[in-house]
């Protein structure tokens, strides 16, 4: 075979799984379409360390989460990447609100997370220019620089002589005797093949196609392209907040609620809303027409802001495998071997908090590779 093992995306997932599996294996290949890392959902998204409050116990979700907190938090010191550790209210703004919290909080404890529940005065004590009847209090909640976090992989992968390759496309994969031929179009608009032994897909939005291409077709695996626009609050009422803020989710788990992030810069966005696109075209812009319901919605916890201390910021698409109304569905992470594809391992509808379980993904599907290995 030409490589042991080709991850194919450089997002901070394929990234931290090439840092780990090159930490240990030879001839380890990362293959990513545009020039440098991170261009797609791993640069558009809220860069919170997510607790992990809020997925089914015992789902990848949750468990990936939780492990994958802690780890990210030691990386992060271990490698001076900035983040911060700012925590978060979830906060209730009406009655009914208040019995949604604490369902929150039981799904929390299940998954092995903390809350703390605060009164108003407790509210105002920690953020006095927010409003909130009662609140949950997640401490292991934070941000992190996304950007610098990917070069260290990056760097780090390089170091350990993982190959990546940039400005290539995987544009079609066979499976041929103990591994796979891939066919890739590089910058120039030339195509070559070389061969793997293992196939990691970490395609991001596109992993769909990348499974369907080997072969595995599964309407279960179809990525619904759903976008998030957020909008930033200008200065200097960004400096008004300084944890993360969110109201309680929306109904399925579609998304978290139009919340208050902050970034390690002291910005403050608005944000994501939830949009699934007709057809999956990378479509980011915001739609300006939105800063009314934005505005509204946060105004009910932010009693300060003005409709014009908000402007249009920035729009990431989540890959997801429910489609709209739909109940959540967990990560998809599986060896196909019991379709017929051994040694090829799906990634599929790695959305939220995929950022915040990097590391713990990239510690699994190095164990599904040393299993195979040995
Ligand atoms: C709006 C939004 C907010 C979010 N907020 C958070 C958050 O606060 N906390 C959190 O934990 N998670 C969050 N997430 C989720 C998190 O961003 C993702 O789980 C994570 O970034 C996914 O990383 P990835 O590597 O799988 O995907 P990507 O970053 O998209 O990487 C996939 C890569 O594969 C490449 N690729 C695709 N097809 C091919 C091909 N044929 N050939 C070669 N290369 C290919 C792409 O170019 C891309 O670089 C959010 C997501 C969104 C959209």
């Amino acid at each position: 075979m030409d490589t042991d093992i080709t991850i194919i995306g450089a997002g901070v997932i394929g990234l931290a799984i090439a840092e780990k599996i090159s930490q240990d294996f030879r001839n380890v290949y990362l293959i990513e379409k545009h020039p440098t890392f991170g261009q797609e959902i791993s640069s558009r998204n809220s860069e919170v360390i997510h607790a992990g409050i809020y997925y089914p116990e015992g789902s990848f979700k949750a468990r990936l989460c939780v492990e994958g907190k802690a780890l990210l938090y030691d990386y992060c010191k271990k490698y001076d990447i900035p983040f911060k550790n700012c925590g978060k209210l979830i906060v209730a703004t009406s009655k009914e609100e208040i019995a949604v919290i604490e369902g929150i909080k039981i799904t929390a404890g299940k998954n092995g997370v903390d809350l703390a529940v605060l009164d108003q005065n407790q509210v105002a004590e920690l953020e006095p220019n927010i409003f909130a009847l009662k609140a949950l209090y997640s401490p292991t909640t934070g941000i992190v620089d996304t950007h610098s976090l990917m070069k260290r992989l990056e760097t780090n992968t390089l170091n350990n002589g993982g190959e990546i390759v940039y400005g290539s496309e995987v544009k079609g994969i066979n499976k041929i005797d103990k591994g796979y031929e891939i066919t890739l179009l590089d910058a120039d608009n030339n195509h070559y093949r070389f061969t793997a032994g293992t196939i990691i897909n970490s395609a991001g939005l596109t992993s769909d196609k990348i499974s369907e291409m080997t072969g595995i077709k599964d309407d279960k695996l179809t990525i619904q392209f759903c976008k998030g626009e957020y909008f930033k609050v200008n200065p200097p009422k960004n400096k008004l907040i300084s944890r993360l803020v969110y109201p309680v989710p929306h109904k399925n788990m579609e998304g978290i609620g139009i919340h208050v992030t902050i970034d390690m810069g002291g910005g403050v966005k608005l944000g994501p809303d939830v949009t699934y696109l007709e057809s999956n075209v990378y479509d980011y812009k915001v739609n300006p027409g939105k800063q009314e319901a934005f505005w509204k919605s946060a105004k009910k916890f932010l009693p300060f802001l003005e409709f014009d201390d908000i402007v249009p910021e920035m729009a990431g698409i989540r890959p997801k495998t429910q489609k709209p109304g739909e109940q959540i569905r967990d990560f998809y992470i599986m060896e196909e071997s019991s379709r017929g594809y051994q040694g090829f391992i799906n990634l599929i509808g790695m959305e939220s908090p995929g950022l915040t379980s990097c590391i713990a993904i990239s510690n699994y599907v190095h164990g599904i590779v040393r299993k195979q290995k040995n």
